[in-house]
């Protein structure tokens, strides 16, 4: 590119930059970043340019200790930091810190702090800081919305269960896993009994309450690194990593009595005389090698405990191919 005549010139007064030429002090009185200098020795402000005093909204900063305007925890973080650039190779660093104004509102400033050496060879502490109060807050607000979406896309409204998708998802993951160290994991397919009984005779509501509360039983009986969830209607499926069909067989029959043995309001109106569930239970490898057919198996299972008189767990004890 060719050079303008400024430049050209300020090559041959200085053999620099044009920038080189500008003076601290032009700097100092127009940018929009605050700039405090501050004495190295007690955090003093010796001097401050006007987007400084508009930023704290305070006209006569100089001569008030800096430290005072930070809140409690960046107050601390900012006198180590001090201390710090006590040494003469000290590094220029960069931070977020929260201040309160005169209004005592709370500000968000990055920070860029650092040693800066006078013409006459006396150094100052340099302050940069530009308000990214709005920004943060922003930034914030979007990371608590976007986990509370993520919480929402997993979980089932009723129960706070997981969701089938959550589920599915799980699913395939502990299938890739279990192949590649050779570990069983089962299915548990968990179908309330006569749950069109419970919701004519009590109504819908109160069928709702029962859902959640045979949802918190399986939630609670379950170990910590089962996945529990809502596979749709009345049905429940957990599922256990590291776990065989004989396990599983064991941890369903637990889940099965710790419902019947629950006493749910209405039970009595059940045509067991309480409120049950019926579970089918398939594992892998024995069952079945494909995650689909698994649960597939699972629910023929349950179809079968069903059949035999509800209130019970079957187990398809089928050998893989
Ligand atoms: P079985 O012992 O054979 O499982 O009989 P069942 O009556 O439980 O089975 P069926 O499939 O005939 O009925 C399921 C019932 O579950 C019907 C449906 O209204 C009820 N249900 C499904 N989801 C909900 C829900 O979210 N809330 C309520 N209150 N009821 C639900
Ligand atoms: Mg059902
Ligand atoms: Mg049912």
């Amino acid at each position: 590119m060719k050079s303008t005549k400024a430049q050209s010139l300020v090559k041959r007064l200085v053999g620099g930059k044009l920038s080189e030429m500008a003076t601290y002090s032009d700097l100092f009185q127009k940018t929009n970043d605050a700039i405090f200098l501050l004495d190295l020795d007690n955090s003093q402000v010796l001097e401050c340019n006007p987007a400084a005093a508009k930023l704290l909204d305070t006209p006569d900063l100089e001569g008030q200790d800096f430290l005072a305007w930070a809140t409690p925890d960046s107050r601390e973080i900012l006198k180590k930091h001090f201390q710090s650039l006590q040494k003469a190779d000290a590094q220029e660093t960069s931070f977020d810190l929260s201040f309160l104004n005169r209004k005592k509102e709370e500000i968000i400033l990055e920070l860029s702090s650092g040693r800066l050496k006078l013409a006459d060879y006396c150094e100052v502490i340099q302050i940069i800081a530009k308000d990214v109060t709005a920004e943060r807050h922003a930034t914030r607000a979007l990371l608590a919305a976007n986990e509370k979406l993520a919480i929402l896309s997993t979980t089932d409204e009723m129960t706070k269960l997981f969701n089938f998708r959550y589920f599915k998802a799980e699913l395939e993951k502990e299938h890739t896993r279990s192949l590649r160290h050779k570990k069983p994991y089962a299915i548990i397919l968990c179908d309330i009994d006569h749950f069109k009984n419970f919701n004519d005779k009590n109504g819908h509501l109160e069928g709702d309450e029962a859902l959640r509360r045979a949802a918190a039983i399986l939630q609670s009986r379950s170990r910590q690194t089962d996945i529990v969830a809502r596979y749709g209607g009345e049905e429940f499926v957990v599922l256990c990593p590291e776990v065989d069909g004989q396990q599983a067989q064991v941890l369903a029959e637990a889940l099965r009595k710790n419902i019947a043995n629950e006493n749910f309001p209405h039970g009595e109106k059940q045509p067991l005389g309480r409120v049950t569930i019926s579970i089918g239970v398939a594992s892998f490898p024995a069952d079945s090698r494909e995650p689909d057919e698994l649960l597939r198996l699972a629910d023929q299972a349950l179809y079968e405990a069903k059949a035999g008189g509800r209130n019970q767990v079957r187990a398809i004890l089928k050998k893989a191919a």
